[in-house]
């Protein structure tokens, strides 16, 4: 947090500020940035929240939600505001290719930019920054950066359980190598600030629809594929699934998790065929670090043990690489 000082300065004036945050956004997406939002919405600022498209209807509790203004729905608005902001804050990301369409606007604005992230390999050259890639969540960097800028009285309930969803998911309910003693401090912080836990735990994880169950059980009986040899278990979703299953956006979030839980795998990954695009998640115990092999060959990044990309082939020809690829770098893994 050494630039909270330089950032204090800047704020001393009222500003136009802008806070975006990757596509698709997750709950630590949606929950750091709406926490951000209220503590400068408090500080009397002029603030927008701009993701750059939609996000799954179990995010929809969130305190300013109704607020979020969807830049695939609301371009020409959107782009205004980003033409007119003096500062952008990027929260959860450290990219521009993971704005998708938005970045063409967002990487030439005149805005001053604050990054706020935990992903490996920032790209951003920011004015303001909170990268750490120690940290578990963006929403403990949001944690952090409101204790330091106006101590910790300065989180409402609110704020407390949007970033209370955001730590909560993003270290996978506290069982992520990253879960520090620290982490936890925090969690007990935001319990004395108001947060609800029992609250924001079943909004985010049981709302399930029946068709998304429904859809888990096919998953795991049709869908699951094991590479014992390598140790690697990943999912095929295919397009028809969405249609006979009703499956929304978020439906297929936390699958690859079971691929992850079977004994002795070490890699789990889940295939996507969706909206012209294949979208790829990657997971791993230990060594393996998967946001090298999403670099590598599909275009994409994260963390060590969680990783996304895409890939341009078709479903069947993008099965076929990952499988040869990921027996490949599995073998070369255990060979040093
Ligand atoms: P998920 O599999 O839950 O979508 O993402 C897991 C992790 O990988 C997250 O930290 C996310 O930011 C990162 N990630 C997912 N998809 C992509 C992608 O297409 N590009 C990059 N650079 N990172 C991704
Ligand atoms: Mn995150």
């Amino acid at each position: 947090m050494e630039d909270i000082q330089s950032l204090k300065d800047f704020l001393q004036l009222p500003r136009k500020i802008v806070i975006t945050t990757h596509a698709n956004p997750d709950a630590d997406a949606l929950g750091s940035s709406l926490g951000l939002y209220h503590f400068l919405i408090n500080l009397g600022h002029e603030v927008k929240t701009i993701v750059p498209n939609s996000y799954p209807d179990f995010l929809e509790w969130m305190p300013g939600n109704s607020l979020v203004i969807n830049y695939e729905k609301s371009k020409e608005e959107a782009d205004k505001l980003l033409n007119e902001a003096e500062l952008l804050f990027c929260l959860d990301f450290s990219g521009f290719g993971r704005i998708k369409s938005m970045k063409v606007v967002a990487a030439q604005i005149a805005a001053k930019v604050a990054l706020v992230d935990h992903h490996l390999n920032p790209e951003i050259e920011p004015d303001f920054d909170f990268w750490n890639d120690k940290s578990a969540a963006t929403a403990e960097l949001i944690f952090d950066l409101i204790a330091d800028y106006s101590g910790k009285e300065a989180i409402t309930r609110d704020i407390a359980e949007c970033l209370y969803a955001g730590v909560m998911t993003d270290t996978g309910s506290f069982k992520h190598n990253s879960t520090t003693s620290k982490v936890h401090r925090m969690v007990a912080d935001l319990i004395d600030l108001g947060a609800d836990v029992n609250k924001v735990s079943r909004l985010i994880y049981d709302t399930n629809s029946l068709h998304r169950l429904k859809f888990l059980g096919h998953a795991l009986a049709e869908r699951l594929k094991v590479i014992e040899a390598s140790r690697v278990a990943y999912f095929v979703i295919e397009e028809e699934d969405f249609k006979d299953f009703k499956l929304k956006q978020g439906d297929t979030e936390g699958l690859v998790n079971y691929a992850l839980s079977i004994k002795g795998i070490v890699v789990a990954a889940i295939i996507i065929d969706r909206e012209n695009e294949i979208k790829l998640s990657f997971r791993s115990v230990g060594d393996f670090a998967v946001n090298k092999f999403a670099e590598e060959y599909f275009s994409g990044g994260g963390h060590k043990n969680a990783s996304g990309g895409m890939s341009e082939l078709s479903l069947e020809e993008t099965e076929q690489k990952f499988k040869a690829l990921i027996e490949k770098d599995i073998l070369k893994t255990r060979v040093k």
